[in-house]
């Protein structure tokens, strides 16, 4: 089926496809860390101030990348929401480690930090806070968690590029963060990810684990005469095709949020008297605490029958509107490999209620206002 207004829809923004030429006629080359990957490297570290950025083929990649560089073994334990994407889980569970979920904050939609400490058992290694909607975790208590108990942070920042949490960028808190470049995040590539290395223990190692395992990053640098297996790794860079694309992107990337934010800024004021009257539930965001980065805009409607009815009223409408996340916990792979540390009652309540609008770059304001409108409809006739 097609829809009048999509959820999603992938965009250029400029020379994109020039660049893509550019890599394969003027540099000759297509494979991974070339002359766009490093620049797009270079955006990353100056942009977000982090100390080293090594781009991935996924955000999925990224966090795969970081479970490796902390070591997760058989039985380690990983605190993380279970209201989150399937990649924050199974990073670890690749490498043995069991997924403890965590309930989420009925106002933010991210792992309640007051819950954090009672999960912590002898096997916890780490600790993965997911900014959903871009909207930033409570991290300074995270980080201070963390440290009293020796735990590893990873900041699944896939929904998060440029947004910040008091003044500093998410992803660049934690030990690592993983952005994502999916198309139906801000800043796209298609497929596409980056991996943010804030510890400078990190940093050669996992350079080796980027590049399959050997030090031929080394070699090139002609720190060795030549490169070896030196550790496990795996194929994790994007090739040139991506990168070239990518740092157009990059390079436009507060343009590109500005638009987003200004689509979600419409929604919300052109919703507010529904969530006045008491029908819906808008997203919560704290100014004080953190800028967001325009990613998603949801609702929360009272029952899941309603949720049900108004995902198809807008289909019927030609608009595409969906749900998100099936909680972790309670999927088959979720209940087989992780577990749950007491009662996940706002993840189960609001995983149940939330619906997600479209909003893509290319959005137009009247785009906006037939959304908004076929919701004031849905909300009139009942
Ligand atoms: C999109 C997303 C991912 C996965 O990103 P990919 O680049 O598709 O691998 C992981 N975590 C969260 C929270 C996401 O939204």
């Amino acid at each position: 089926m097609t829809f009048k207004i999509p959820f999603n829809k992938p965009f250029i923004v400029g020379k994109e496809l020039f660049n893509i030429a550019q890599a394969v006629l003027t540099n000759a080359h297509l494979a991974g860390d070339g002359h766009y990957t490093r620049l797009c490297q270079k955006w990353l570290e100056n942009h977000l101030a982090c100390r080293k950025a090594l781009l991935t083929h996924s955000c999925t990649a990224a966090l795969e990348m970081a479970a490796i560089l902390c070591d997760i073994s058989h039985g380690d334990e990983i605190l993380m929401p279970s209201y989150t994407f399937v990649s924050t889980a199974n990073a670890f569970v690749l490498r043995g480690g069991v997924p403890v979920f965590i309930d989420i904050r009925p106002d933010t939609l991210n792992m309640d930090e007051t819950k954090i400490d009672t999960a912590i058992t002898s096997r916890t290694k780490a600790i993965v806070p997911v900014h959903y909607a871009g909207n930033p975790c409570a991290m300074d208590e995270i980080m201070e968690i963390a440290k009293q108990h020796g735990l590893f942070v990873i900041e699944d920042a896939a929904q998060a590029l440029l947004s910040t949490y008091k003044g500093r960028y998410l992803g660049t808190i934690g030990d690592f963060g993983a952005i994502s470049f999916h198309e139906t995040k801000n800043i796209i590539s298609g497929e596409g990810g980056a991996l943010l290395i804030n510890g400078e223990r990190f940093m050669e190692r996992a350079e080796i684990i980027w590049e399959k395992g050997t030090n031929r990053k080394q070699f090139f640098r002609g720190e060795v005469d030549k490169y070896t297996w030196v550790d496990i790794g795996s194929s994790f860079l994007p090739g040139e095709m991506t990168a070239a694309f990518l740092l157009v992107q990059l390079e436009l990337a507060q343009q590109i949020n500005g638009r987003r934010k200004e689509i979600f800024q419409r929604y919300e004021t052109a919703l507010q008297p529904l969530a006045n009257a008491g029908k819906i539930q808008l997203p919560a965001f704290n100014p004080k605490i953190g800028i967001h980065n325009g990613h998603l805009f949801y609702l929360l409607t009272h029952t899941p029958e309603d949720r049900s009815r108004l995902i198809k009223h807008l289909k019927d409408s030609g608009i595409y509107a969906i749900f998100h996340y099936i909680p972790l916990h309670s999927s088959p792979a979720g209940k087989k490999f992780g577990r749950i540390d007491g009662p996940l009652p706002h993840t189960e309540s609001i995983s149940e209620r939330l619906v997600r609008l479209p909003l893509f770059y290319e959005m137009t304001d009247a785009e906006v206002e037939s959304v908004v409108n076929a919701i004031e409809l849905f909300f009139k006739k009942r």
